[in-house]
């Protein structure tokens, strides 16, 4: 086949692109994929632990409402293929999944088994995939512009991820493309990373997990109530699902500020604990709400002794523990960084792009998909059906558009 043949050249080869390859071609189209690292869709191989969270079943409304003020851009591509079309995607091509929740997983329990999937169909589509191959400009008059001289397409789909993982293929070379197109980036941020804090004591519990606390933002204009999830202790600060989900709007806020303040109930449902005390340390009597190590670090931050018994404790310093169970302030610094960062927050400007067609209003032809986009969401298999979702529509419409 020859290069000028194609009509449309992917940029990325992660769910998001090959997906959108798979839609075009179809419908008819010849299409190229380009991609930067020498495998396609490492991202999607190392997702959900290697068992690929694939799509979130909450309905739409409640999808979008997840990923913020932004959610709403998402509508109709969810529209062209929400989780249950992208589940019967799957099925018809050899992949049936399974639920979790709202979690949804190929039941073969395996990222592979998603990645093969995908490149089987693009083998027997003629999808031409050519790997450590990257797109380093975007031609005012159409196609991509690589170290092997511009390659002629009637349009271009910018699949190219977000920064995080760099040895995953994250990077900020889609920014870069967009950019020199006109459009504006909204400055990225690590997010679903762990954070780093300022607090020594927490790290001692380096290893330790705490189900269900609750988290709140101790600044101005964030929701007094907080969110919910599991914490878990690390060496250098603090991980889990409950600082993952937040941790994108904290390294917004630590681009301006030098630290932000953490407001941690270890124990929402907290009972009555100094009456169940009697004769137990008080570092047994929290046991059926907080694990052991960490209510002997709390006693020790009130200056008890773990091992006196709740009876020997007045009013003061029961109270004083009480509230360092329910109101912890711990002091976030940073990040550990992109190289950590599961997904990115900000990217290319959701008001120069088509939430219709994905197509941008800058540079006709061009269109984008997946977390290359300002939009990213919470774990649970929401930033993997945006890239899918994303991917098939854009796929659909550079095909009717073509
Ligand atoms: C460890 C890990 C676990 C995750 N687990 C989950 C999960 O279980 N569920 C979930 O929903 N999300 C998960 N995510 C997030 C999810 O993987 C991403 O949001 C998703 O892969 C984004 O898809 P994408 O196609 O937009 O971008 P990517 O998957 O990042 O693919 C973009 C591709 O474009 C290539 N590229 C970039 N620039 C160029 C260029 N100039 N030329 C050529 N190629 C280029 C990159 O090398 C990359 O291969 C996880 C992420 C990580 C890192």
């Amino acid at each position: 086949m020859k290069r000028s043949s194609f009509d449309l050249i992917v940029v990325g080869s992660g769910p998001a692109g090959l997906m959108g390859a798979i839609a075009a071609t179809r419908s008819g189209l010849r299409v190229l994929v380009l991609e930067r690292m020498p495998k396609t869709g490492l991202k999607l191989l190392a997702s959900g632990g290697g068992r690929c969270n694939l799509c979130n079943t909450l309905p739409h409304e409640e999808f979008m409402a997840v990923f913020g003020r932004q959610g709403r851009f998402m509508q109709p591509a969810l529209r062209a293929m929400g989780s249950s079309k992208l589940r019967e995607f799957f099925q018809a091509l050899g992949v049936p999944t399974q639920e979790e929740g709202h979690k949804v997983f190929p039941a073969s329990g395996s990222a592979e088994s998603v990645l093969d999937a995908l490149l089987k169909e693009c083998r027997k589509l003629n999808v031409e995939i050519r790997t450590s191959l990257e797109a380093v400009a975007l031609p005012k008059e159409g196609g991509v512009k690589t170290a092997e001289g511009v390659m002629p397409s009637k349009a271009v789909l910018l699949a190219t991820g977000g920064k995080g993982y760099a040895a995953l293929g994250g990077s900020a070379s889609g920014y870069g493309l967009a950019h020199r197109a006109g459009h504006k980036i909204v400055d990225p941020v690590p997010a679903d990373v762990p954070l780093l804090i300022e607090e020594r004591w927490p790290k001692e519990l380096a290893g330790i997990a705490v189900p269900n606390v609750n988290l709140r933002i101790g600044l101005k204009g964030f929701p007094k109530a907080g969110t919910f999830g599991d914490l878990l202790f690390t060496h250098q600060g603090i991980s889990g699902p409950v600082i993952l989900n937040s941790s994108g709007l904290i390294s917004e806020k630590l681009q301006r500020l030098e630290t932000v303040p953490l407001v941690i109930d270890f124990a929402p449902d907290l009972g009555n604990w100094r009456k169940a005390g009697g004769n137990k340390s008080a570092a047994n009597a929290l046991r059926p709400w907080i694990p052991a190590a960490l209510a002997k670090a709390l006693c020790q931050l009130c200056g008890i002794n773990p091992d006196a018994t709740v009876s020997s404790l007045g009013a003061k310093q029961t109270d004083a523990l009480t509230e360092q169970i329910t109101r912890s302030t711990l002091t976030a610094t940073g990040s550990e960084g992109f190289n950590k960062a599961m997904v990115t927050h900000g990217g290319i400007d959701l008001k120069d792009v088509d939430p219709n067609t994905l197509e941008s209003k800058l540079q006709p032809g061009l269109y984008f998909a997946g977390e290359a986009l300002n939009l990213d969401g919470p774990c649970g298999g929401f930033n993997l059906q945006w890239a899918f979702s994303s991917g098939h529509l854009a796929g659909q419409c550079i095909s009717e558009a073509l």
